[in-house]
């Protein structure tokens, strides 16, 4: 990276990296929860759940990817090896083993309060000593808040016989 893009961060950026690394494991996991969770989806009501799955998952990969392009800019290397995935994930992974509607929805649902929650910590760490990282974060999250109550939304529907 840049010599004076990297003097600006005012936070130990091997710790930084550490934490970012660890958020691009929960996004893939997160990416794949929904990807193989819109696969094997069973339900009257599934189509209108595949629809917000399949867009989440997209989303979970886009995330990833901007997870990495910052890891790459502070002169870290993003997670190589598939392995680590579930090593260093903080939010883990839930196998829909569970087909039915409902259970994949609480699992991601699930899945979205542990993100935010981590977005939320990441911004705290970042905030006023690295604007970049900061900004990114902010921005993810702002994503996983929607996820959360679409998947809500989602479940209430369900719930309205
Ligand atoms: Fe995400
Ligand atoms: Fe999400
Ligand atoms: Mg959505």
């Amino acid at each position: 990276m840049g010599t004076v893009g990297k003097e600006i961060v005012g936070i130990d950026v091997k710790k930084l990296i550490e934490k970012l690394n660890q958020a691009l494991a929960d996004e893939w996991l997160a990416y794949y929860q929904y990807w193989v969770g819109a696969k094997v989806i069973k339900g009257i009501n599934k189509d209108a759940v595949i629809a917000e799955l399949i867009q989440h998952s997209a989303d979970e990969l886009r995330h990833a990817g901007m997870l990495a392009d910052r890891i790459i800019q502070l002169a870290g290397t993003p997670l190589l090896d598939p392995k680590e995935w579930t090593e260093k994930s903080g939010c883990g992974y839930s196998a829909p083993k569970d087909p039915a509607v409902l259970k994949i929805l609480i699992q991601n649902i699930k899945g979205e309060q542990c993100a935010i929650k981590a977005y939320k910590k990441l911004m705290d760490f970042t905030k006023d000593k690295d604007e970049i990282t900061y900004q990114m974060a902010f921005e993810i999250m702002r994503d996983e808040v929607e996820h959360e109550e679409d998947l809500q939304a989602l479940e209430e529907d369900l719930k309205i016989k």
